[in-house]
């Protein structure tokens, strides 16, 4: 599945409504180039999954977690987990912040910018998005099921 945005505004109502889709336990790894939109991207998802908190860039933390409240029409999902792997040089780097114990639990969605970078420690079953920059503010957004 393809799309193009025009804006950032684009690209934050598009992962709105992609989040709606997400079941429990489902792992985003994007990819793209700095500046791409990863972290719009990012924040779009959050607010479609009712993350109240802001989204700040986790680059020095590696990873944040929000608490998303139980909603009529989202009970199972409690936790979303945001990795940013831009600075992370090695897998063990990430083992060592304890990510395992939130990637692909049951009540958390896991969103990694950066993902290429820690391939290797993903799950087959991590839903791949390539964000590409075409023009100034124009992005292609393409969305693979399998890494
Ligand atoms: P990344 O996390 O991939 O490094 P960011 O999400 O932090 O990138 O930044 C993307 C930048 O590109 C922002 O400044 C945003 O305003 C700008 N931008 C312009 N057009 C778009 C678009 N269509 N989608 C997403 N971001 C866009
Ligand atoms: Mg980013």
């Amino acid at each position: 599945m393809k799309i193009i945005t025009k804006n950032e505004e684009g690209t934050l109502a598009f992962a709105e409504k992609y989040a709606k889709d997400l079941l429990p336990g489902q792992i985003i790894g994007l990819i793209g180039d700095l500046g791409a939109g990863k972290t719009i991207f990012t924040k779009g998802l959050a607010k479609g999954l009712g993350v109240q908190q802001n989204i700040s860039s986790p680059t020095f933390n590696i990873m944040r977690l929000y608490e998303i409240r139980a909603t009529k029409t989202n009970q199972e999902i409690k936790k979303f987990c945001h990795i940013d792997a831009y600075r992370v040089e090695s897998e063990f780097e990430i083992i060592d912040v304890g990510v395992e114990d939130f990637i692909g639990q049951k009540d958390t969605i896991t969103v990694i910018e950066w993902a290429d970078k820690i391939r290797n420690i993903l799950p087959g079953r991590t839903i791949i998005i390539n964000i590409k920059l075409l023009k100034k503010d124009q992005r292609e957004i393409i969305i693979d099921q399998k890494k």
